[in-house]
């Protein structure tokens, strides 16, 4: 399921959107706070621009909004559901989720954001782009 050409792929390795072979980010662990925002101005294989213009990036709020409450869905349902936790753990969980994986949710939201405006192309090079 997770092979190059997938959007998923894209998404969830932060790789460049338009020719998946290399990442985004200068660092790829969202772990590293001072880093988590850092990315690369353009894609080193097929020269795309992530940052497709000013302020772009901004956008991925809203899907990080749809990002958190998949994740606090996914933590309800595993402490309440599957734990049999009681409501005030069950919610304990759910922000301890979103504080734990706030790194990744904002990472993949990008990725979901610019995986909105850009399509694979495989054949996207240095030398074969269309900008
Ligand atoms: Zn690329």
């Amino acid at each position: 399921m997770l092979k190059k050409g997938n959007k998923l792929y894209s998404i969830l390795t932060g790789s460049c959107p338009r020719c998946h072979k290399e990442s985004m980010y200068v660092d790829k662990n969202p772990y590293h706070m001072g880093k988590i925002f850092e990315m690369h101005e353009r894609c080193g294989h097929c020269d795309l621009k992530y940052k497709i213009e000013p302020s772009f990036f901004y956008g991925a709020m809203y899907v990080s909004y749809a990002v958190g409450i998949a994740f606090a869905v996914a933590a309800f349902v595993i402490a309440n559901l599957f734990l049999g936790a009681s409501l005030i753990t069950t919610f304990i969980a759910i922000i301890g989720t979103l504080v734990v994986f706030m790194p990744v949710i904002m990472r993949i939201s990008r990725n979901i954001w610019i995986n909105m405006f850009v399509k694979y192309d495989a054949k996207a090079t240095l030398h074969n782009t269309s900008r």
